[in-house]
């Protein structure tokens, strides 16, 4: 009878076609990953999720090139041949960013960066992805409704108490009824992130702790739009991201390289560094905006909180605004920070399950999953036609001016999914998310007992 215990790797894995492959470093072998548990690659390839023949990475830019620049909303650029750079292939590699560096968002343009150039021009896809959707008009009801001022208050004296006391907050997206007012409050929007931020927002790269792909931290000494109460920001994103884009991963991190499609695995990485690019800047956008002084995020125990989205009892900017844009948290298939993105992406909900206990001087959540009766997670998988859209120039000029932006940037929900019970409750405050996920029991819709023993002992 099979149990519900975590397989565990230590040696081998059997693929469904009967092949057995050795698992050269067994402990990274992502045995408590729900997808992989349930689907061996070759299925997953088969499907769509993993290696895509022709995947590739075209040159995209904006819709509205600099849209802060421009005062009249006008799209300048899209419809203008001229302005595109070559082609992707031939101007990545050199060094010269002067080519398409203006094709950037200003919040990621070179100067904003602690990094040599050879590496900047690596992030490029990633850099112009990011770019195309923050000048997505279907966006920005997000960043127009977390300006609103005074932001709506959250009227609720447990969420306060457990905050410290302080002030809450909350928005929604919002789009105002009258055309030509909503029109305006766009425009603002486009300005406030492109002049403002970009000349807020600091990038590099780092060591982040194991459960996080990214930080932000509030740089209080650099005075945002309203001096002494917003605040400029330093990003730090994951080295892993770097190593994983230029292809500095080793053998043991890469037990099945010739299996894979290393064009498509960069595909992912770049896909899933975008994701985390915008949430980090959803935080240095709560910096700038959120009124508060140095003295207050000093001292506050716990920290001043971000302003709670729609009704989700987590207060997490980050997560709120990538599920917005995509309609999930895209995730890498595999063990935590597995950004090199092998073995594919799946999407998750949030807030779902997802239980944010107070954390140093961190607090996230005022209800528990149990509070509002979340009990399971589910995990789709991402089907690289998803992925491979997001690089495409007919994507960005074409498809999502024809269709529902709405529809067409969130990914569609799959058959290959898999979801996870959480275990039953438990005092774990101060234990990390990745640990208290480990505890949670895998389940499927599918056969679950056979397909789980694809993973072989
Ligand atoms: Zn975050």
């Amino acid at each position: 009878m099979a149990s519900s215990e975590p397989v565990r790797g230590s040696g081998s894995i059997t693929f469904s076609n009967g092949q057995t492959y050795p698992v050269t470093k067994p402990d990274k072998w992502p045995t408590r990953d729900p997808i992989l548990r349930l689907y061996s690659l070759p299925e997953l390839d088969s499907a769509g999720y993993l290696n895509l023949p022709d995947a590739h990475i075209e040159d995209i830019r904006p819709y509205a090139l600099a849209a802060g620049e421009r005062d009249d909303g006008s799209s300048s650029s899209s419809s203008d041949d001229s302005l595109r750079a070559p082609s992707f292939e031939s101007s990545s590699g050199s060094s010269d960013i002067s080519t398409w560096e203006d094709t950037l968002h200003p919040v990621l343009r070179y100067d904003r960066w602690i990094l040599s150039k050879e590496d900047f021009v690596s992030l490029r896809p990633a850099l112009q992805l990011v770019s195309c959707i923050l000048e997505e008009p279907s966006i920005t009801p997000f960043f127009i409704g977390l300006r609103q001022d005074p932001l709506p208050t959250l009227e609720n004296e447990e969420a306060k108490a457990l905050f410290g006391g302080q002030q809450l907050y909350k928005f929604e997206p919002h789009i105002n009824q009258d055309p030509e007012i909503y029109r305006a409050d766009q425009i603002k929007i486009w300005k406030f992130l492109a002049k403002d931020m970009g000349k807020l927002v600091n990038w590099r790269f780092g060591r982040n702790s194991n459960s996080s792909y990214a930080t932000t931290s509030v740089l209080t000494t650099v005075p945002g739009p309203i001096p002494g109460k917003t605040y400029g920001s330093m990003i730090s994103l994951d080295n892993l991201y770097l190593r994983a884009i230029k292809g500095e991963a080793t053998d043991e991190e890469m037990p099945w390289r010739e299996d894979l499609d290393t064009q498509s695995m960069r595909l992912r990485t770049q896909f899933h560094l975008a994701s985390a690019m915008l949430h980090e800047l959803a935080h240095a956008v709560g910096y700038a905006t959120m009124r508060r002084t140095v003295k207050e995020y000093q001292t506050w125990n716990p920290r001043p909180a971000e302003p709670f989205f729609q009704d989700q009892r987590i207060t997490e900017l980050g997560f709120a605004l990538t599920q917005f844009i995509f309609g999930g948290i895209p995730v890498p298939n595999g063990p935590p920070k597995e950004l090199w993105c092998h073995y594919g992406l799946h999407m998750r909900d949030f807030p779902g399950p997802l239980n944010m206990k107070p954390r140093g001087d961190k607090v996230f959540q005022y209800k528990t999953p149990e509070d509002v009766g979340v009990k399971e997670d589910w995990h789709y998988a991402v089907t690289m036609a998803y992925v491979q859209k997001m690089f495409t120039a007919k994507f960005w000029d074409h498809d999502l001016r024809q269709g529902d932006p709405n529809s067409l940037l969130r990914y569609q929900r799959t058959d290959y999914r898999a979801w996870i019970i959480k275990s039953p409750p438990k005092d774990t405050a101060g234990e990390s998310d990745s640990r208290s996920w480990s505890r949670w029991m895998v389940g499927s819709l599918r056969d679950y007992c056979a397909r789980l023993f694809q993973v072989s002992r």
